[in-house]
């Protein structure tokens, strides 16, 4: 039930890392998750196990003291972890993606300062881009930057940031003061310890609720000039960049979900009777499970293809989005469903798929909604014609 398909041949210790991912979730994560869940508390307290296990290193490059995993393997291990808490998954994969983006971008200071200790619970990382003003059109954001002596001073708000709470790094977009328009937009690197910030929790979140989501307020936060990340200018595209490997991230998290809902579904269908038979014996139950394996296969397929292309160093925008467009709304049609063969044992917090049902829904909203995804897909085709990379 991996999302490396059956054909594929994987390194021992990447299928070790993969076992360990899929037994500590489901033997550990997935009662925390129902916990978190239900008193909306953080999963910050499972990050120094998350660290001594390697999972908030995996992208970190060996010479750099990370786990240097492939990224097919990482989204693996998102995977399987989703199944069991979602929460916990986004929460690594917006740390990772804050890793991967310095590892690619940053300074040789900034990477050699921050990245190997990126597997400590110290080193929690946030990606600060949305704003009040500023979701789906990220370049309105209005959070400012003024140069000073030996760095920069940051300014405004950052709305709907996960790992908001607790993070020690934020990567913030932010605008050069001064600057003409192509030179404004600018990636920095704040780091969030006594440095002007202000952090207000997100309650009352439908799913993923043990996940942290914050708003942050900077008021004066120092940047050294080594944490400034590329040229000024280039500050959206750092971001954007990033996100095509944040965007399979989350097709993996949705598959994870997704390979939840089936199994219990199935499950339930087998042992819950009605006119004297199992309900999976009915044509239309059948159908709602026939649909959700096939889907479910559909979005892995894509999941690993961009997966795949990042390994191989071709990251396609394109196909990023595809794969989050589908899975992530593969997964919600899938939980949908999920519910609907539960009848109305599914419409209870004490069953499983009435949370994966609400944990499903943000992932067609946070790292571009599915209609920026589209307009990736449509605006690349109509940009570069049909050739996709082989995978
Ligand atoms: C739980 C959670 C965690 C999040 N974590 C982070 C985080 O860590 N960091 C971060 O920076 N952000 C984060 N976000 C923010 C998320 O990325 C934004 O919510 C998302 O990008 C959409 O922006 P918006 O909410 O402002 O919606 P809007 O942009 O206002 O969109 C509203 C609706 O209009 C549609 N729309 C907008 N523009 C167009 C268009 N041009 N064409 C067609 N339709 C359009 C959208 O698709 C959507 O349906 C998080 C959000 C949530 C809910």
């Amino acid at each position: 039930m991996s999302l490396v398909p059956n054909h594929v041949a994987v390194e021992d210790d990447q299928v070790a890392l993969i076992d360990a991912a899929r037994e500590y979730a489901r033997h550990e994560l997935f009662a925390h998750d129902r916990k978190w869940d239900a008193g909306e508390s953080s999963v910050a307290e499972v990050l120094p196990k998350l660290g001594e296990m390697g999972f908030m290193n995996l992208l970190v490059p060996e010479d750099l003291e990370g786990v240097g995993c492939p990224f097919s393997t990482y989204g693996a291990i998102l995977h399987e972890i989703s199944a069991s808490s979602p929460a916990t998954c986004v929460t690594l994969s917006v740390h990772s993606l804050v890793g991967t983006i310095l590892d690619h971008r940053a300074s040789q200071a900034a990477r050699s300062e921050c990245l190997p200790h990126w597997g400590d619970p110290g080193s929690f990382a946030a990606f600060a881009l949305t704003e009040a003003g500023a979701g789906s059109d990220a370049a309105a954001v209005t959070t400012t930057a003024t140069k000073v002596d030996g760095g920069f001073r940051i300014n405004g708000e950052k709305m709907w940031i996960t790992n908001g709470l607790t993070g020690r790094w934020f990567l913030t977009l932010a605008r050069l003061v001064g600057a003409s328009d192509d030179a404004s937009l600018c990636a920095f690197l704040v780091d969030g310890r006594d440095n002007g910030l202000e952090r207000t929790a997100i309650h009352g979140k439908m799913g993923i609720r043990g996940s942290e989501t914050a708003v942050v307020h900077f008021t004066d936060s120092f940047v050294p000039d080594k944490f400034q990340l590329d040229v000024p200018g280039r500050g959206l595209h750092v971001f954007l960049s990033g996100l095509n490997r944040g965007r399979v991230g989350i097709a993996s998290q949705a598959t994870g979900i997704a390979e939840a809902c089936l199994s219990e579904m199935v499950s339930y269908a087998r042992q819950r009777e009605q006119f004297g038979r199992p309900i999976g014996t009915f044509a239309a139950v059948g159908d709602m499970i026939a649909k959700s394996a096939v889907e479910l296969e559909a979005a892995k397929a894509l999941t690993w293809r961009a997966a795949r292309l990042i390994d191989r160093g071709e990251a396609d925008r394109r196909m990023s989005s595809m794969a989050k467009l589908y899975a992530t709304e593969a997964a919600n049609r899938i939980a949908y469903r999920a519910v609907q063969v539960h009848g109305g044992s599914g419409y209870v917090r004490e069953c499983r798929v009435e949370q994966l049902y609400r944990d499903a829904r943000v992932t067609t909203i946070y790292e571009g909604t599915s209609e920026v995804q589209r307009i990736v897909i449509a605006n690349g085709l109509a940009r570069d014609g049909a050739a996709l990379s082989e995978a």
